[in-house]
């Protein structure tokens, strides 16, 4: 009966070390490798209290021995199993730990089980030790230089265990000193050798992880730049493609243009009221027309980066002045006024006079078209000795904090106007913007709603 305990037990432990192995080798959980670690830390502990049971007797130092061979052997099952079984941890212990303290109880309060326990035991060591090592490639790539070293503790403890099994079977008596300096050399090594493996299966799992991270970004990287190139090669077919449309359609505007002011002030005939009218309202929707596709032309254009910059002397007092006057009709009647705020003296700069009257005559025609009652500003200065900033001010609608970042993309409304006597379809900051670059500068704004807006074109002089 005791017999077949015993082998049953035998034939658990064996199994237990089995998938501890496997579960090194396969490194499934490192907390499965710690709890075995720490059981068989406190199995090897164990061993000098047996040999202080045998030499100074007393109830302290066998209480150890078997309080450290129990916690041991739990773990080192435990561990084994966690293999298989996801559990929780502590509970497992503790149910593991209670059925230890039966078995161990029932077999020690059995006379002359006990001889069998030690070399069961010893058992446990050496198959996970030798089977371990009947693996070599295995653990040579993941466990390193402890090979060798655990080779050689192995041969240590297995003379070890073969002098300890002729004392062992004749019970609990004087133990030699050397067997277990052997059995605890081999507890050791396996100690140190999984904490190796745990510690170069993290590292080599890392530095695998690390070359997969450095492959993905090396992809991305390609790929966003072969989308880029696709992208941009789309945009610039686009705008290719506008500049030629736009171009195709002022030809017929441009028609419809003069034939209606012919028509309109009577050089083909006289007209009655009503066809004057009429003819009146085909000339003013052609003009629109033909300044719609004049900003996309102008947009496309710079996109399709076929505008050149033409440099020379402008005086920035004059332009203002210009720009002032020009904008100045669309302000009669609506109880905004418009004026220029110059410094005193004779200045000049090197820039593209049209492009940079353009700029203007966007902003200011926008500070006029946002703003009902108030006024609207147009500015320069020299904010330093290589800068001039021009800068247009209305008291309008201003701009909200989530519009302000579109303003300056092409086809962006924020705000409709009130007033159409500008109408406008989202082009003119585009073209500012774009134009500001090209001019080596740069358009930016400031607004809050309901007070109004600034918007600032610096240049270099
Ligand atoms: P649009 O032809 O519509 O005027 P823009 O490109 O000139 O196009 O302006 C884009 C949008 O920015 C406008 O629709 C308007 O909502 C807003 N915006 C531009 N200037 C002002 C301004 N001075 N005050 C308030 N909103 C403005």
């Amino acid at each position: 009966m005791l017999a077949y305990a015993m082998a049953v037990l035998g034939l658990l432990s064996l199994l237990a070390v089995l998938f501890s192995v496997e579960s090194y080798l396969k490194r499934r959980n490192p907390r499965d490798l710690l709890l075995l670690a720490s059981g068989w830390l406190a199995y090897g502990a164990s061993a000098p209290f047996f040999y202080l049971t045998s030499v100074s007797g007393g109830a302290l130092y066998p209480a150890l021995f078997g309080a450290l061979q129990l916690v041991g052997i739990c773990l080192i099952v435990m561990g084994a199993f966690s293999y298989f079984v996801a559990f929780n941890h502590v509970r497992a212990f503790l149910v593991t730990l209670a059925l230890g303290v039966v078995a161990f109880t029932v077999l020690l309060t059995i006379p002359g089980t006990t001889r069998l326990i030690i070399p069961a035991e010893n058992i446990i060591m050496f198959t996970s030790a030798i089977l371990g090592l009947s693996r070599p490639r295995e653990f040579r790539a993941v466990g390193g230089s402890s090979y060798y070293w655990l080779l050689g503790v192995v041969v240590l403890g297995a003379l070890a265990a073969l002098g300890w099994m002729p004392q062992a079977s004749t019970g609990m008596g004087v133990a030699p000193v050397w067997p277990w300096i052997g059995t605890t050399a081999v507890v050791l090594s396996a100690v140190v050798f999984m904490a190796e493996l745990e510690n170069n299966a993290t590292l080599t799992e890392l530095r695998a992880r690390e070359a997969e991270l450095l492959e993905y970004r090396a992809d991305l990287e390609r790929m966003v730049e072969e989308r880029t190139e696709q992208l941009e090669e789309a945009n610039r077919a686009k705008s290719r493609f506008l500049a030629k449309a736009s171009h195709e359609l002022r030809t017929p505007l441009n028609s419809i243009i003069g034939f209606s002011s012919l028509l309109h002030q009577g050089l083909a005939g006289p007209m009655s009221d009503t066809q004057r009218s009429h003819v009146e309202i085909i000339n003013a929707s052609g003009r629109h027309l033909l300044l719609l596709v004049d900003d996309i032309l102008d947009l496309s254009r710079v996109e399709a980066g076929g505008l050149a910059v033409r440099t020379a002397t402008v005086d920035p007092t004059a332009l203002v002045s210009e720009v002032v006057e020009a904008v100045r009709p669309l302000c009669a009647g609506r109880g905004i006024s418009l004026r220029a705020e110059v410094p005193h003296g004779t200045f000049t700069i090197q820039s593209d006079a049209a492009k940079l009257k353009e700029i203007l005559l966007n902003l200011a025609e926008n500070g006029v078209k946002y703003t009902e009652k108030g006024e609207v500003v147009v500015r320069w200065a020299f904010p330093d000795a290589a800068h001039i900033e021009f800068s247009v001010s209305d008291t309008g609608v201003g701009i909200s904090p989530e519009a302000m970042p579109r303003i300056f993309e092409a086809f962006v409304q924020v705000v409709e106007a009130e007033s159409q006597a500008v109408q406008g379809i989202g082009l003119g900051l585009a073209i500012s913007h774009e134009y500001a670059s090209l001019l080596g500068g740069e358009l930016s704004a400031t607004s809050t709603v309901g007070a109004g807006s600034t918007f600032t074109l610096t240049l270099p002089t």
